[in-house]
């Protein structure tokens, strides 16, 4: 048992270990593993060939397998917290800047922005993300709003040793073009109120915040188990909070391919282009995966793949679970 009441499930549940295990061989089989982002060029030198997945159930009990305690870019993974952290900060007013609706344009998109007068349509899209940000930051000095991310993240995961990848955010930094249109467009309309260069420099931290699957897991349960953390019974969120960001999760969690994950895997998720996603079965665990060659859509191929080979094995679906 580990100081989070942790139990390394391959001697307490066989079952859920054995599930893992297997999915983990299966994967590492497979020859088409996707593309590796290259749009951030630090992304691109990431071993295509690493997978890793962790499943933390209701008892803390954690079935971990293969590349699982390797440190990953999170990418987009971090919108999760920064949407929870920013509705902590100015609760549904978020919504008169950032729409909650599916947007069916890739991630990057500007063109909604124009149609939409510069309201993003959710804030998983990077314009959305970019204003969630933008709210953390008002008040707070840059640093100030970096460090209240990480420090949410460590204490959600219980690790303090969780931190920024230096050489991602200034790769994105310096190649960000399409982020820097996207805030400067918003911008013009209002939708920021801090600088747009201070903006984009605190979300592309957030964005190169390293994590391993077994962090981002743990990181991820108050989702799971209606905003408590589930081993110290401490209140992250209300109820009826986690339930809406598991809702947004599930509908915009992973751009134009949401609903085709939402088909296929039927959980509450969000991907990152570093390949990694955090998906949630709500009152039976939290689950990271990681798998860094990318679909058409921006999501993780094997991840996807695995996900959906783990709900179906373990009946975790949002739209009918076996018991
Ligand atoms: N930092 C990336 C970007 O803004 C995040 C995209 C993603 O993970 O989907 O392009």
């Amino acid at each position: 048992m580990s100081r989070n009441n942790l139990v390394d499930m391959s001697k307490q549940a066989p079952d859920l270990q054995r599930v893992v295990s297997d999915i983990t061989d299966e994967m590492r089989q497979r020859s088409e593993r996707g593309a590796v982002a290259t749009y951030i060029p630090e992304l691109a030198r990431v071993d295509a060939k690493s997978f890793g997945l962790v499943v933390i159930d209701a008892a803390g009990n954690v079935a971990a397998s293969g590349d699982c305690d390797q440190p990953f870019s999170i990418q987009s993974v971090s919108k999760v917290f920064t949407l929870t952290l920013a509705l902590g900060k100015v609760g549904d007013r978020l919504w008169q800047r950032v729409g909650r609706e599916p947007s069916g344009s890739p991630f990057n998109s500007i063109v909604q922005l124009e149609f939409e007068r510069g309201k993003p349509r959710n804030p998983f899209i990077n314009a959305g993300a970019i204003a969630v940000t933008d709210v953390i930051l008002s008040g707070n000095r840059p640093r100030e709003a970096l460090g209240e991310i990480v420090r949410f993240i460590r204490l959600l995961a219980d690790d303090p040793s969780i931190s920024i990848d230096e050489a991602v955010a200034a790769s994105e930094q310096r190649t960000g073009y399409r982020n820097f249109a996207l805030a400067n467009y918003m911008k013009s309309f209002g939708v920021l109120d801090n600088a747009v260069e201070t903006a984009l420099g605190v979300y592309f931290h957030q964005c190169a915040i390293a994590m391993s699957c077994r962090q981002l897991a743990m990181a991820g349960r108050f989702l799971a188990f209606l905003g408590r953390d589930p081993s110290t019974g401490h209140s992250i969120v209300k109820p009826e909070r986690a339930r809406r960001i598991n809702a947004i999760m599930l509908t915009c969690g992973h751009y134009d391919g949401s609903g085709e994950f939402a088909y296929r895997v039927g959980l509450p998720g969000k991907s990152g282009v570093g390949g990694g996603i955090l998906a949630v079965a709500p009152g039976k665990g939290s689950i990271a995966v990681w798998s860094p060659g990318l679909d058409t859509a921006g999501n993780s191929h094997l991840g996807t793949i695995a996900l959906e080979a783990l709900s179906n094995r373990l009946g975790w679906s949002v739209f009918g679970q076996l018991s």
